[in-house]
């Protein structure tokens, strides 16, 4: 029987973030399950961003043009308190939360069919942790004249940079597309020596590093903590990308920054970093498709209302409010 803790986002780390997290809070805080604010189910049946609506096979989301996405494994190294797909990260897919073969073959039918598609966004959970659905899909989808940029959105890195495989990585990077691999980083103390080393080993197999990172409250709202970590990014050879809003669901609450609080940090880091080290500033709606663009403040805009790609409109002040989902009900106290 489910119980209301099995509902929960699971804690989830590794031996390499424990021993950093002995001397970095902002590591502390990223990685441990605050009962203060976390004592809520992981609300399984919401789609903030149409990316159950927009599956088309098994795994494959495509809601962005000539881009699919292949979610590969809903596992990852460890589970960010943030987590934007922890409804998701951790089950589902299969019971060890990864795509089968069949799923892959599927997913490569769906790119192979649709001819506008030349970029596969490998992400999940981590793609990492699937490394043999990883080659399957990886390799067939080279054979995809057609798909120019494959894309690989991981942690793994980060969270344990001793277990990266380079010998898959270097494998797939021998292969034709354009191999592109996204790092998501969020505090400097995260670069540590043997992922700086992990960085380094990838640029040398020949990957495109970009790197996506979130506002947090209480770890990186600040705008010397976020100046060091991109300049440092980019003295690595991994680009600053984007920059996200934390999308405010009931467990995420503690690290969601106000807009205009992200607005003049950004604003700031516009003047004081070059723009090799700075990333954009993304704000994504809910219930619709489009990373946006946020402005800095060196521009007098009413920033109350927000637009998608297709022009529907948002309030902005009332989605930063709504941070109960509608069918997201607290636990009775006492019930963990
Ligand atoms: S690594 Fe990515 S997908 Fe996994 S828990 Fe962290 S943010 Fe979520």
């Amino acid at each position: 029987m489910t119980t209301a803790a099995d509902d929960r986002f699971a804690e989830k780390t590794t031996p390499f973030l424990r021993r950093l997290a002995q001397s970095s809070d902002a590591v502390r805080t990223m990685y441990e399950f605050d009962p203060a604010h976390e004592d809520v189910p992981a609300n399984r049946g919401a789609d903030l961003f149409l990316e159950k609506q927009l599956t088309r096979t098994k795994g494959l989301v495509y809601k962005y043009p000539g881009r699919a996405i292949v979610l590969l494994s809903y596992t990852c190294a460890a589970n960010c308190r943030y987590c934007e797909r922890q409804d998701r990260v951790g089950v589902g897919l299969d019971s060890e939360g990864r795509l089968t073969d069949a799923d892959i073959d599927a997913a490569v039918e769906y790119v192979a069919e649709r001819t506008e598609i030349t970029e596969v966004i490998f992400s999940g959970g981590d793609p990492l942790t699937h490394p043999r659905g990883l080659e399957r899909a990886w390799t067939a989808l080279a054979d995809v004249s057609r798909v120019a940029i494959l894309r690989i959105h991981t942690r793994f890195p980060l969270q344990a940079p001793e277990r990266v495989d380079f010998d898959l990585l270097g494998r797939l990077a021998e292969c034709r597309p354009t191999p592109y691999l996204s790092l998501h980083v969020d505090h400097p103390d995260e670069l540590t020596a043997e992922t700086e080393a992990a960085i380094s080993r990838l640029r040398r197999l020949g990957y495109v590093l970009i790197c996506q990172s979130v506002f947090l409250k209480g770890v990186n709202d600040d705008v010397d903590v976020l100046a060091r970590l991109f300049t440092r990014l980019a003295q690595l050879g991994v680009r600053p990308y984007y920059l996200y809003h934390c999308h405010p669901i009931a467990t995420t609450m503690r690290f969601v920054m106000p807009l205009a609080d992200e607005v003049a940090i950004m604003s700031r880091l516009r003047e004081r970093l070059s723009g090799v080290a700075c990333p954009q500033h993304i704000f994504e709606m809910r219930g619709t498709t489009g990373k946006l663009v946020v402005p800095t403040d060196h521009w007098s805009v009413d920033m109350t209302a927000v637009k998608d790609f297709h022009g529907a409109e948002q309030d902005v002040r009332s989605v930063a409010m709504d941070v109960q989902l509608p069918s997201l009900e607290r636990l009775p106290p006492g019930r963990s």
